[in-house]
């Protein structure tokens, strides 16, 4: 894997990829899942880590599918030459399908008009391949119920003339509750038979991501997407990634580009929304809400500055935020570690922040906190 530096050089603002961590994840749920076969879902850049990379390793760790939420990610997959199998499920008012059908990407089908463009796009010497994905209550994405049966009918008869080849049904689950999910299951059921007696054999059902893969065994059918549990987060508020058996693929490190010793009572940034209380070293780290630092860890949040963990005082500002350092004297160049692994032996003596305590910090959600990283930050993978 390349970088535009060696990991040993810390950048300005680098989120650093570790490809060991995203296999150990993937054959990690992979045994637990199993004899489902797990799709790695590597839309939106694999999450803020790099969707080529990602899915290399992924596809080399036993993934058997790549998933994408539209054509462009699926095709700049085949344009690194990728080419595992790859699902994608988001799509424009009217899409025209004619590449994507030629470079063999499958196509998620959630409306009768998407259905159309698909058996516009295919012929029968190259089908257009489709997964026809049914709403069975999360009121997102999806076929609704009542169109179930006309568009699976038209789907039938489209395969039947040679057009497309019906190869999966799928849905997403809420998470709402354990309850709500299992409703969700026996309506996929239902769709399942409707399909099945109009004609159809989707040889692939897919309905769970990483909640329900590792959470309800029942929901891992044929094959599960596994989206924030390839990046070694928990989806789960009340477990950490360490229980799950998951690594943290993502740190992102920074360095401290200008440290001063400041008097109790010195206001800090925009607003003044901090006041140091007592003498203080303050140190700073060049990235902010530009590079996808939420604004919202404003005195919230923290970070790891030389085996310590830090507050982040005062706001946020585009480009930069400050540390409160107290009576550690840091120094510039000091490595700074935003987030990372918290298990990291080599943060001691204390832990890395976790990207899900910069959730917590930000009152979002891990998954924002990794995608949004900006393209200021550079990846280095290794
Ligand atoms: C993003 C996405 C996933 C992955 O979800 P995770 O919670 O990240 O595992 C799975 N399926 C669909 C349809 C998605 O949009």
């Amino acid at each position: 894997m390349s970088g535009a530096q060696s990991p040993a050089v810390p950048a300005l603002r680098r989120a650093h990829i570790d490809h060991a961590a995203l296999a150990a994840n993937l054959r990690h749920v992979l045994d637990t899942v199993r004899p489902a076969a797990v799709m790695a879902v590597v839309k939106a850049d694999a999450y803020g880590h790099g969707a080529v990379e990602v899915a290399r390793t992924a596809v080399a760790a036993g993934a058997e599918w790549l998933g994408v939420a539209d054509v462009d990610e699926a095709l700049a997959l085949r344009d690194a030459g990728i080419e595992a199998p790859v699902l994608a499920w988001l799509h424009g008012p009217d899409p025209d399908f004619a590449e994507a059908v030629a470079r063999d990407v499958t196509l998620g089908i959630s409306t009768a008009g998407q259905l159309a463009r698909a058996v516009a796009a295919g012929a029968p010497e190259a089908p257009a391949r489709v997964h026809l994905k049914v709403d069975t209550g999360l009121g997102r994405n999806g076929l609704g119920r009542e169109e179930w049966r006309t568009v699976f009918e038209a789907a039938a008869a489209a395969e039947a003339a040679g057009r497309i080849r019906v190869e999966g049904l799928f849905s997403h689950l809420s998470g709402a509750s354990p309850d709500d999910d299992l409703a969700q299951l026996a309506a996929f059921e239902e769709a399942t038979s409707l399909a099945r007696s109009l004609g159809l054999d989707p040889g692939l059902r897919h309905l769970a991501s990483t909640a329900g893969a590792l959470s309800l065994p029942a929901t891992r059918l044929d094959l599960v997407r596994l989206g924030i549990g390839l990046y070694g987060h928990s989806p789960f508020d009340d477990r950490t990634a360490a229980e799950l058996g998951l690594v943290p693929a993502m740190r992102l490190e920074s360095r401290l580009i200008s440290v001063k010793h400041v008097a109790a009572g010195t206001g800090v940034s925009y607003g003044y929304t901090h006041h140091v209380e007592r003498d203080s070293w303050l140190g700073l780290v060049p990235l902010g809400y530009a590079d996808g630092i939420p604004r919202h860890v404003s005195n919230t949040g923290s970070v790891w500055v030389g085996g310590r963990v830090h507050p982040i005082v005062g706001r946020v500002a585009m480009d930069q935020f400050v540390v409160e350092l107290g009576e550690h004297e840091a120094r510039v160049g000091d490595r700074v570690v935003l987030f990372g692994d918290p298990s990291a032996p080599e943060a001691a003596p204390e832990r890395y922040p976790g990207a899900d305590d910069w959730a917590r910090a930000a009152s979002t959600i891990t998954w924002e906190i990794v995608t949004r990283l900006g393209r200021r930050v550079e990846r280095v993978h290794s």
